[in-house]
C-alpha cells in the first residue's frame, strides 16, 4: 500500500495518486519485509534488480536497462589529504548517465502494470533524459517539460533523441513541475517525477549497494547533492529497510549539500525546522539542483534529523573547483551538481563537521558529459599546430 507521511492515510497500491487527498503531503510505499537471507544476493548479476525482493513491482513486467551496480571507488589520494576514508559512488555510470535511471526503472515498471499510455515529467534535465529512454523501452508516449534555456546540453540531446515530446517552459523547474502535475491530476499523463513514490523505491537501491559493497556495514556518513530532495529520502529509506531486515547494525549520518542560492532544506536544518521556506528564484550553475520548492522536503528533513545528519551549502565556485579536483586527482568525471557532494565534503572537513578518520561515501549523481559546455568553459582551448614533430617537441618540452 501507499501511506501519507504526515497523517498516515492509506491508499491502494494501484491507485493513481501522487499526494495525500486529506492533507496534501507526499506518500510512501509501505511493503512487508521479505523474509530472506542476504546471502541470496551474492550470486546475482550486479544490477539494482539484484534486490528485487525489496522492490514493490510485478517481477514479470520489469522495464530495465540494467541500471545500478555502479562503481564504488575508493579514493585514497583525496581521502588521505582530508584525513578520512573516502568512497565515491559513481552514479554517472547508469544507462543514461544519472541515478534517475534507478527510479525510472521501477516507475516505468509501475506504469506498465497500471496500463497507462502516456508518461510525463518536469525536469532540470536528467529526469527527462531517463524518462525518455525508459519510455522508449516500454513503448509509451513521453512528454517532458523543461525550463527554457536552463538545461545542460547532453541532457537535452538525450531527451530529444529518445523521442520524447520536449516542451520548453518559460519559467523555472518549480513552475514546470506545477504545470505538469496539474495535467497529471486531470489524468492526461502518468507523472514520473520523484513525487511519485515508486521513483524513490528504485533510488533506495543506492543505499542497498553501499551497504553491500562495504561488506554489510554502514559508512559513518553519506554525502549527496540535494535538489528536489527525493534521492536523500530514498537512500535513507533503503538503509532503514536493510537495517530492519537485520542486514547491518549501524546507520549513517545523512548529509545533504545544496547550492548557496537554492538551499531551502539547508536553511530549514540550520533553524531546526520541520518545514521549508521555498526559495523564489533559485540560482546555481549546478542546474540539476536549481530547485526552490523541493517536493520531498519533509521526507528529506526527516532523513537528516533521524540519522543525526547534517546539511550545508556550497558556492558555484566551490562546486566548479571540486568538480575539477575529482576529475584530475581521481579520474572521476561528474557534472556540476554531483560535485556539490565533494565541495560540501571539503567544506565540512575544514569546519570540523566531518571528523578525522570518518568513513564517508560521497554520491556523485551524474556524468561529466551531461554538461559539456561547463566542462569546456573551465579549461583552456587546445593549441592548434601543423603536424610537425619539431614544433610538437618544442611545445611539450617548454616550461
Ligand atoms: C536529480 C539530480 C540531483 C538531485 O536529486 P534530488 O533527488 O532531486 O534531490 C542531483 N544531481 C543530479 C545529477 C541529478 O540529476
Ligand atoms: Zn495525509
Amino acid at each position: 500500500m501507499m501511506k501519507c507521511i504526515s497523517c498516515g492515510e492509506e491508499y491502494e497500491i494501484d491507485e493513481i495518486i501522487y499526494t495525500c487527498k486529506k492533507c496534501d503531503s507526499t506518500l510512501e510505499v509501505v511493503s512487508s519485509h521479505p523474509d530472506i537471507s542476504k546471502d541470496i544476493f551474492s550470486c546475482r548479476k550486479s544490477t539494482m534488480w539484484k534486490y528485487k525482493e525489496f522492490l514493490p513491482v510485478d517481477e514479470t513486467k520489469i522495464v530495465s536497462l540494467e541500471e545500478g551496480g555502479t562503481p564504488f571507488c575508493k579514493c585514497d589520494k583525496l581521502g588521505s589529504e582530508l584525513g578520512i576514508d573516502l568512497y565515491v559512488k559513481v552514479e554517472g555510470s547508469n544507462p543514461t548517465g544519472s541515478f534517475k535511471d534507478r527510479g525510472m526503472s521501477v516507475g516505468m515498471t509501475k506504469a506498465v502494470e497500471l496500463g497507462v499510455n502516456t508518461v510525463g515529467c518536469a525536469s532540470t534535465g536528467n529526469t527527462s533524459a531517463s524518462l525518455a529512454a525508459y519510455a522508449a523501452r516500454a513503448g509509451k508516449r513521453c512528454i517532458v517539460l523543461l525550463p527554457a534555456g536552463k538545461v545542460a546540453l547532453g541532457k537535452l540531446a538525450q531527451a530529444m533523441f529518445h523521442g520524447a515530446e520536449v516542451i520548453s517552459i518559460r519559467g523555472n523547474f518549480d513552475e514546470a513541475l506545477e504545470t505538469v502535475t496539474s495535467l497529471a491530476l486531470e489524468g492526461q499523463l502518468y507523472l514520473l517525477n520523484s513525487v511519485n513514490p515508486y521513483r524513490l523505491e528504485g533510488q533506495k537501491t543506492i543505499g542497498f549497494e553501499i551497504v553491500d559493497d562495504l561488506g554489510w556495514k554502514s559508512p559513518d556518513r553519506i554525502v549527496l547533492p540535494v535538489g528536489n530532495a527525493g534521492n536523500i529520502s530514498a537512500i535513507w529509506k533503503g538503509i532503514k529497510e536493510f537495517h530492519e531486515a537485520g542486514f547491518m547494525d549501524d546507520l549513517p549520518m545523512m548529509t545533504g549539500i545544496q547550492a548557496e542560492m537554492s538551499a531551502p532544506i539547508t536553511n530549514a536544518v540550520r533553524q531546526g525546522k520541520n518545514t521549508i521556506e521555498p526559495v523564489k528564484d533559485p540560482e546555481t550553475i549546478a542546474t540539476a539542483i536549481r530547485i526552490g520548492a523541493p517536493v520531498s522536503a519533509q521526507k528529506a528533513l526527516r532523513a537528516i534529523y533521524e540519522s543525526n545528519g547534517y546539511a550545508d551549502t556550497v558556492t558555484d565556485d566551490e562546486i566548479l573547483s571540486a568538480q575539477k579536483l575529482l576529475a584530475r586527482k581521481e579520474g572521476i568525471g561528474v557534472e556540476p551538481a554531483s560535485a556539490a557532494s565533494i565541495a560540501g565534503l571539503l567544506k565540512m572537513v575544514e569546519s570540523g563537521e566531518v571528523d578525522k578518520g570518518e568513513q564517508v561515501v560521497c554520491i556523485v549523481t551524474g556524468h561529466l558529459l551531461k554538461d559539456p559546455n561547463t566542462a569546456i568553459d573551465a579549461c583552456v582551448e587546445p593549441l592548434e599546430i601543423d603536424a610537425d614533430v619539431k614544433t610538437l617537441s618544442k611545445i611539450i618540452n617548454k616550461q
